[in-house]
């Protein structure tokens, strides 16, 4: 059994980031959208068929948007993010944790064999969630 874990570049998840700040951060007099993509970018979409994007629907004030830029910057730096890719994520070992420890509190005495099927509890559920738990019922 494996835990599974997505990898995702490091420049791509910092981009990505990037794009949710700057595209709200967006107004029609002054857009910002060179970390978004045209999949989704309403903005880029408009652009590329030549039609007219109205960002005040989605746009934040500005007021607002500088007082989140200094805690935004701080969570989506690289050096922030480089602890969440590319399998070395405390997240999801945390996540991991919590679900054998809930399975198998760490306050009560439990047996080695009721420690080792939360376990595999928690790695069935980790990697495909509570729905193949009832498929694993079904083969008994
Ligand atoms: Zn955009």
């Amino acid at each position: 059994m494996t835990l599974s874990i997505l990898f995702i570049p490091i420049t791509t998840f910092f981009c990505s980031f990037q794009a949710i700040f700057w595209h709200k951060f967006s107004t029609n007099n002054d857009p910002h959208h060179k970390f978004c993509d045209e999949e989704w970018c309403g903005y880029l979409k408009a652009k590329k068929n030549n039609t007219n994007y109205d960002h005040t629907p989605h746009g934040l004030p500005r007021t607002v948007m500088n007082e989140i830029k200094p805690v935004f910057d701080s969570m989506c730096s690289k050096q922030s993010l480089m602890r969440v890719v590319n399998g070395s994520t405390q997240n999801a070992n945390e996540a991991f944790h919590s679900l054998i420890w809930t399975m198998s509190p760490k306050h009560k005495a439990s047996s080695e064999v009721t420690f080792n099927i939360a376990c595999c509890l928690a790695v069935s559920i980790f990697n495909d969630g509570y729905y193949k738990l009832g498929k694993t019922k079904e083969k008994d």
